[in-house]
């Protein structure tokens, strides 16, 4: 059996020819004909360029139906699709292009970066399409075993080098698969799809959902709150991030009135607050799905669809995924107890690109990835994240998880959203400062009060700073890293 993804892919949509694929507000819709058809004309278009099954194809356009036509077009002859970040700068693209060795550089303006540079604008014209458009409509399609390689995703790295996560196509059908199913998957479902396709969220999770069968997305280029709103009700489910829904919020329309037709909302890619997620449900009856993953796994956790959605909490092991929390020395921790996340399952990428000691140091000899994610999970398996490891604060040799105390201090009255870093401190070797958005221009010694019978004292914050707006990156994760730095001297003249 041909384990090509794309493959599969293009049986679901000859049987949905007349089908609505991208619904798009203002302009031409696609059907699953437009979208078969355009795929193969892609697939020969980098055919004629020279791409042969495991070339890479480097891709740093903006979101547009043709660029889904290139992404399939690329799977469907073996190519492997390597998206970039449409926010990189020419010099982070000329790192990636010297690190994935690509045949093919698909941007949207021509940077003369070495391998062959086609472009694809943001209205879908450009070289490619014109190449494209000469091309018959069929494609050859590689037979290919699960193993080949589909894509490599550049994890955001924001401390040093940006990895290139493998996945092969059987990572990529297995999730999509496990997904439709445990999310329960509609015939007549409708996906709103305003996320970007150069991350596993919105080109994987939320696009492949929608190839395997059959269905329709709404087909945004970018979110925008009041464009969902208005559209809102052609649909039946909504993937985002914790920001969508923030910004939803926002909105006085945006009501259960609105919104009670919608089967689903799911969110992912950076932690939902309790605050959010009970904001939601008060605001629309509905209790938002939160699931965890990452670039190298795909989904590792969600909430249940049928079973208790709990704020706070990303849910259970999918099927067939195996997760454990593990200590300082590997050894597996009891229910109950923080530890770093560990993964296993079909979905697990097979390693960086050209790095075997950065892969070798992050798998375990029993195949288990090591996230880099902190977290513990209950007696009956369900998970909750505590932050990215490299967030863990350390003072006074004791470790500070940001989230707990985070939790408590966006409880307070007129805070929207905090951050809780570590900062080099003379004495404790760091220390614990929170950063507040919002009205609330608390002092550090009403903030001792409140937090004195909450929280042991080495896990209070010892300066509080505040922002109109916490940084974030585009999939809506705050950048500590980037806060670290703005407040690092905070304790130097004490030294
Ligand atoms: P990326 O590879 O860009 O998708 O980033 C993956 C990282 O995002 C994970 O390792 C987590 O740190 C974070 N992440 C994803 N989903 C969630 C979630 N539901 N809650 C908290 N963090 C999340």
């Amino acid at each position: 059996m041909n384990a090509n993804i794309a493959a599969r892919f293009r049986q679901v949509f000859e049987s949905n020819l007349d089908k609505v694929c991208l619904l798009r507000p203002g302009l031409a819709d696609w059907t699953y004909q437009d979208l078969l058809f355009a795929m193969g004309q892609y697939a020969n278009a980098l055919n004629s360029l020279g791409v042969e099954p495991g070339d890479r194809v480097m891709v740093q356009v903006e979101k547009t139906p043709e660029a889904i036509a290139l992404y399939l077009g690329c799977l469907q002859i073996g190519g492997v699709y390597v998206p970039v970040n449409t926010a990189y700068t020419l010099d982070e693209v000329a790192y990636f292009v010297s690190d994935a060795d690509p045949k093919v550089l698909v941007s949207s303006t021509d940077v003369n970066l070495g391998p062959s540079n086609m472009i694809l604008d943001s209205d879908g014209s450009g070289s490619l399409a014109v190449l494209a458009k000469s091309q018959s409509t069929n494609g050859v399609v590689a037979s290919l075993k699960g193993e080949e390689l589909a894509a490599i995703l550049y994890t955001s790295g924001t401390t040093g080098r940006s990895k290139g996560a493998m996945l092969s196509h059987d990572n990529l059908s297995s999730n999509a698969e496990t997904l439709v199913n445990y999310w329960s998957w509609q015939d007549n479902d409708i996906l709103i799809h305003a996320l970007p396709i150069y991350h596993v969220h919105g080109l994987f999770v939320a696009s492949h959902c929608v190839f395997l069968t059959g269905t329709t997305m709404l087909f945004f280029p970018k979110f925008e709150a009041g464009a969902i709103i208005q559209h809102i009700k052609q649909a039946t489910v909504l993937m985002g991030v914790p920001t969508f829904y923030t910004r939803l919020l926002e909105y006085s329309e945006f009501d259960e009135q609105l919104t009670d037709h919608m089967r689903l909302f799911i969110s992912g890619s950076a932690p939902l607050t309790e605050q959010t997620f009970l904001n939601f449900e008060e605001k629309t009856g509905h209790r938002i799905l939160e699931r965890y993953g990452m670039s190298e796994t795909g989904m590792i956790t969600s909430n249940p669809y049928d079973g208790d959605r709990l704020a706070g909490t990303v849910g259970y092991a999918l099927p067939n995924v195996q997760v454990r929390i593990t200590g300082d020395k590997g050894e597996v921790l009891k229910p109950e107890l923080v530890g770093g996340i560990e993964v296993r399952g079909p979905n697990v990428f097979s390693g960086y690109w050209r790095m075997p000691e950065k892969t070798a140091q992050e798998f375990r000899s029993d195949g288990f990835f090591v996230t880099g994610d902190m977290g513990v999970m209950s007696s009956d398996g369900r998970v909750s994240i505590v932050g990215r490891e490299k967030d863990l604060v350390i003072s006074g040799g004791l470790n500070v998880y940001p989230k707990e105390v985070e939790i408590l201090i966006d409880a307070l009255e007129g805070v929207k959203e905090s951050a809780v870093i570590g900062v080099p401190h003379p004495d404790f070797g760091e220390a614990v400062v929170v950063v507040i958005v919002g009205n609330s221009l608390i002092k550090l010694s009403e903030l001792d009060a409140y937090l004195k019978d909450r929280l042991a004292r080495f896990k209070q914050p010892k300066a509080i700073f505040h922002l109109n707006e916490l940084p974030r990156n585009a999939m809506g994760k705050v950048q500590k890293n980037r806060l670290r730095e703005l407040y690092a001297s905070t304790f130097k003249a004490e030294s």
